[in-house]
């Protein structure tokens, strides 16, 4: 009989340590089956307590019951006792490893355990605090040096646990990853999601916010990131939601929610350093994002003209001559510049092939027209080079063939612009502009 029993509760144990897998582990779950006297942890007390409910010495609300039928048979019984005392047993003195979250309403920390020692990093404060700990049964101590705490825990399962402090707070401990706890790779930052839903997310640490576009409506979450697996956490009754997360570039993720629906998530970090707009790092002039007068680099970047350089080397020993007919403008310049095409052409037309002064892309020192600006250049044998092999020295055909709408600018087969060979691989293979590329749009404001 001993060893029947010993059966169901490993299965009983099994099935528990499996639970954390399913998103519903991570739901903020109500009672916990097993916790008989309601004090967030399953212990050897509960085990007391449903002794003496089977020896007719104490009554059950129904509620203490329901939580006591722990192999879902129907009926409390000795069944379950042994399955309890098995937990209880199996999960006394056990600690966790790598990176844990402990979340309660307001705050997140993140433990790092391993296995003696470990830190504490507050989500809000990034202050880190480091300890040892040591467990006696269901009770750890963490000795921080100066100070020690201790706190009662119980498994949910191998991948969470509750966890009780000394003065009563309770909070649910998640495992984050099997390593120390990496902030790169947390989704910290703002990201454009577009797909089945389009959303605008704000991510800092585990907390963030997303607008829905459509009904204009905000959330707020608190996320885990386990590899490629997200579980948001939307409230307490909302629940969790899961997605399958699938990089894409450096720049774009896929995220594949477990209701079917879908967004590609697209980095979207504008920093405004001295009157330059960087997205994602990348200096952008365009009819958006313009230059300060003062930014002058005087001459094409040296990175820029080295891989230009690179480039016009390929291009002769396929027997074509490229050279560089304009590189580097400066504000005065593409001021009169653009102003003499105002007074022959019009204002509205102009604004069609050339830029106003701050906005164009030549005084970024990044971008150059490649031997005639002009239409007579398409379909050259030179711009047909240029097209196919431009990204392999780290340029992008910036102003693409009827693109016209998005870049602000008809078709260029002469403009490139200098990107470095990793990013203008990941723009000209997603067969985007620079501006869907980066979810930026060219448009005068003024
Ligand atoms: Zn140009």
């Amino acid at each position: 009989m001993g060893k029947k029993l010993m059966k169901r509760a490993a299965a009983v144990l099994l099935s528990a340590a499996l639970l954390p897998s399913a998103a519903t582990a991570y739901a903020d779950a109500p009672a916990m089956t097993g916790d008989l006297n309601g004090d967030g942890s399953v212990n050897i007390s509960d085990a007391v307590l449903l002794g003496s409910y089977l020896h007719g010495r104490m009554q059950f609300t129904r509620e203490q019951f329901a939580l006591s039928d722990i192999n879902s048979d129907g009926s409390a019984d000795s069944l379950d006792l042994a399955a309890l005392r098995f937990i209880v047993a199996a999960n006394s003195g056990r600690l966790p490893h790598g990176t844990w979250i402990a979340s309660d309403d307001v705050s997140a920390r993140y433990f790092w355990f391993d296995g003696e020692k470990g830190t504490v990093t507050d989500e809000e404060t990034g202050a880190k605090k480091s300890f040892r700990i040591s467990v006696d049964g269901d009770c750890f101590t963490f000795d921080y040096g100066d100070a020690s705490e201790e706190a009662r825990v119980s498994w949910l399962g191998s991948k969470a646990f509750n966890i009780t402090w000394s003065d009563g707070r309770l909070e649910t401990m998640r495992c984050y990853s099997d390593g120390p706890l990496n902030y790169d790779d947390l989704l910290t930052g703002q990201w454009i999601g577009s797909g089945t839903v389009n959303r605008v997310y704000d991510i800092k640490g585990v907390n963030g916010s997303y607008l829905d576009t459509g009904t204009n409506k905000g959330t707020s979450f608190r996320y885990e990131k386990d590899g490629n697996d997200l579980y948001f956490h939307t409230g307490r009754n909302a629940g969790t939601a899961h997605a399958v997360i699938t990089p894409v570039d450096s720049v774009h993720i896929d995220l594949a929610w477990d209701d079917g629906t879908s967004e590609r998530l697209t980095k979207h970090n504008v920093e405004q350093i001295n009157g330059i707009t960087y997205v994602n790092g990348i200096l952008i002039a365009n009819k958006t994002y313009d230059l300060p007068s003062t930014y002058n680099p005087g001459a094409i970047l040296p990175e820029a003209q080295a891989a230009f350089n690179e480039m016009k080397a390929a291009a002769a020993r396929d027997g074509l001559n490229l050279w560089i007919c304009s590189g580097f403008r400066s504000y005065s310049y593409q001021r009169d510049l653009y102003n003499s095409y105002v007074n022959r052409d019009g204002k509205a037309k102009a604004d069609t092939f050339s830029a106003r002064p701050g906005h164009s892309e030549h005084q970024t020192g990044l971008a150059m027209d490649i031997n005639m600006a002009g239409d007579v250049f398409n379909n050259t044998r030179e711009a047909k080079w240029i097209a196919a092999h431009c990204a392999e020295y780290g340029f992008i055909l910036r102003y693409p063939q009827g693109k016209q709408d998005i870049t602000g600018y008809k078709y260029e087969s002469w403009h490139v612009r200098y990107l470095g060979k990793p990013l203008a691989a990941e723009v000209t293979d997603s067969g985007l502009t620079l501006e869907e590329f980066l979810c930026i749009d060219s448009v005068y404001k003024y």
